[in-house]
């Protein structure tokens, strides 16, 4: 009862030959098993959407886990097994990885209202999701590769861009799926079906959200602030009263959204000038969704949140240095380079950039920008053996000097390593 077509075409077109060498050999090892074969969810779904997607997920019919382990011989990979769930994940030598899952029946619990029907086990798999975008499934197997599979209308639906649920109870099992459809709403600019947005305004009124922990609503949360452009996320987030969850006093106010979109000017701004910096995108629009709380308010929410106390540190800890940093800048520019570098260098660059994000003052962000441009790369090259062939003797002058001489550059007034020692030698004199 699945439309079926082939797409063979459209993935000859969109996959690399690297991902198509992977799928086909993965339908190979499945028919010497005897087993069914499946790439699914999210990677099928992006192909439709012309979006480059490379996590593969494999459904097998049959042992997931055995699959996976010749199928890792074959291509003389590692696995990771995670036996209880029937999942393993496959690690090629070049270090790329794929998801194996096995379609599990004997684990779902129909809701109690629906029929318990009889499904394939690929179908069931596939029920078992959230949303039907992401219910389409490719076969693998030889004499089907390219067949796609789809049970629940998702072509229909990706073409009507369009989030539905798959029953009237998904919510019910599942209330993290409400964050997941506005993630995917505005991911992909589509909207939540009518039907769906009506589930999700029952189970908020049901107030299904407090039997979640919040260690899983932080995780949900994250993952919306990871994404692209979290802005329409966290407007559509207080359509649906949810931001409440994060902590009742918090309001999409003009304030909160207009420093949301300076973050993700700021992000651009930074990632076109440092590609391979990398940061967590999330804490930094987090330290604004935070910024209107005290440091009790603040620790409360990141201690519900479950969060590791390395990241707690930034919201709890760092964010309001930062924010006392901006407000001594403002009243302190114009200074030389070397105090905004005394200044800004205790800074993890996240901090950096809600600082810079945060701030109304055009002089501090030309300073906080100049630290991210130049000054943080300004180093000297002499070392505490060169003082000593100049004779000092060696002691925590060390440190002074050395702290004079990077001041003096980074201020301009000395360029070359020659210049540094001139520096030293007049220093010392
Ligand atoms: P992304 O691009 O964000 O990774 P994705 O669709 O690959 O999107 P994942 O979070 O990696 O999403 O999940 C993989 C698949 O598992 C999804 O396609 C989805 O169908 C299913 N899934 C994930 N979370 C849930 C959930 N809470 N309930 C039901 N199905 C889920």
């Amino acid at each position: 009862n699945a439309r079926t077509r082939s797409i063979l075409r459209l993935m000859k077109e969109r996959l690399s030959d690297y991902i198509m060498e992977i799928l086909v050999s993965a339908g190979q090892v499945a028919d010497q098993l005897g087993f069914g074969a499946y790439a699914v969810g999210g990677f099928v779904r992006d192909l439709f959407l012309y979006r480059v997607n490379e996590d593969i997920d494999i459904v097998i019919e049959g042992n997931g886990i055995e699959f996976a382990k010749t199928y890792a011989r074959l291509k003389k990979a590692r696995i990771h097994t995670y036996e209880k769930f029937g999942t393993a994940v496959v690690i090629f030598p070049d270090g790329f990885k794929i998801d194996i899952a096995t379609a599990r029946m004997e684990y779902y619990r129909f809701p109690a209202d629906l029929p318990n029907v009889e499904m394939s086990s690929i179908k069931l798999d596939l029920f078992r999701r959230d949303f039907t975008i992401n219910t389409l499934a490719v076969q693998l197997n030889a004499v089907k590769f390219g067949i796609l599979i789809d049970f629940f209308a998702a072509q229909k639906d990706l073409k009507e861009k369009v989030i539905r649920i798959l029953h009237n109870l998904s919510f019910v099992e599942d209330p993290t799926r409400i964050f997941r459809a506005i993630r995917f709403e505005q991911r992909f600019g589509f909207s939540i079906g009518k039907l769906t947005a009506g589930l999700i305004k029952n189970a908020v009124k049901m107030d299904l959200f407090n039997k979640l922990s919040g260690r899983r609503i932080f995780n949900e949360l994250r993952q919306i602030l990871e994404e692209a452009d979290p802005t329409p996320a966290v407007q559509r987030m207080h359509d649906f009263d949810l931001l409440k969850y994060i902590h009742p006093e918090l309001k999409p106010s003009a304030k909160l959204l207009s420093n949301f979109q300076a973050v993700k000017k700021v992000l651009d701004w930074h990632d076109l000038l440092f590609l391979d910096e990398e940061y967590l995108q999330w804490a930094v629009y987090l330290m604004v969704m935070l910024r209107q709380f005290k440091p009790d308010t603040t620790r409360a929410i990141c201690e519900r949140f479950e969060m590791a106390s390395r990241y707690q540190v930034i919201f709890c800890e760092e964010r309001y240095r930062g924010d006392q940093c901006l407000f001594w800048l403002r009243r302190n520019l114009p200074i030389e380079n070397s105090k905004i570098y005394r200044e800004l260098s205790e800074f993890r660059v996240e901090v950096l950039l809600y600082m810079m994000a945060v701030t109304r003052n055009e002089a501090v962000r030309k300073a906080i920008s100049n630290y991210f441009t130049q000054l943080r790369q300004v180093a000297i090259s002499i070392r505490g053996k060169d003082l000593q062939r100049i004779g000092v003797k060696p002691g925590p002058v060390y440190r002074e000097i050395l702290d004079a001489a990077l001041n003096a550059k980074l201020n301009g007034r000395i360029k070359t390593r020659s210049d540094e020692l001139n520096f030293v030698r007049n220093y010392v004199a």
